[in-house]
């Protein structure tokens, strides 16, 4: 993103590499302010109610019309997993309990990282939200897979319906470079 003022105090502010750093930064010559930019995290989960999986149909962009589990990004003065619950809530009514860190996906060509938890819904309750025009949960065989919004996603999901055949989910870090998007 390229900012032009300063938050802090309104000035124009330079593109430079300020003293002791090694990258290009928005340096204000007015107060001094530096403002970094730094990734921002996606939080979310696959919910699961009886062996089916909670999707949401996207009424929002990007990607609105596509199929999608519910996450989002993490807020301040929250937990990873609190935000996952949230982002739940938000799209879908649904409640949720965490079961375990599943996967975390760094998206460095987007400056994203993407953490997705595996979880369990409380109780079989969902309904359609400003954020998503249909709600449903869905069996493995049913999942439309080329109508899901986001690669990351698809990933997440791929893996989860492989690893539930075994019953063995390992938590892993992995990066999903630009030409999977
Ligand atoms: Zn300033």
């Amino acid at each position: 993103m390229n900012i032009k003022y300063c938050p802090m105090c309104g000035s124009a502010v330079i593109h430079e590499i300020p003293e002791d750093d090694d990258r290009l930064r928005h340096v204000c010559h007015n107060c001094g302010n530096i403002q970094y930019q730094n990734p921002k995290m996606v939080v979310g989960c696959i919910p699961e109610w009886e062996g089916r999986i909670l999707f949401c149909l996207r009424d929002i962009e990007p990607q609105k019309g596509k199929w999608t589990l519910p996450a989002g990004f993490m807020e301040n003065n929250e937990t990873a997993a609190a935000g996952a619950a949230r982002e739940t809530w938000e799209e879908s009514r649904a409640r949720i309990r965490i079961v375990a860190p599943y996967r975390v996906y760094d998206l460095p060509f987007v400056n994203q990282v993407y953490f997705m938890f595996r979880a369990q819904m409380t109780e079989p309750f969902f309904q359609t939200t400003p954020e998503s025009a249909e709600v449903r949960l869905m069996r493995e065989e049913d999942v439309p897979w080329n109508e899901i919004a986001f690669p990351v996603i698809r990933e997440t999901l791929k893996s989860y319906f492989e690893d539930r055949k075994t019953g063995h989910f390992e938590f892993l870090n992995l990066e999903l470079p630009p030409e999977r998007i």
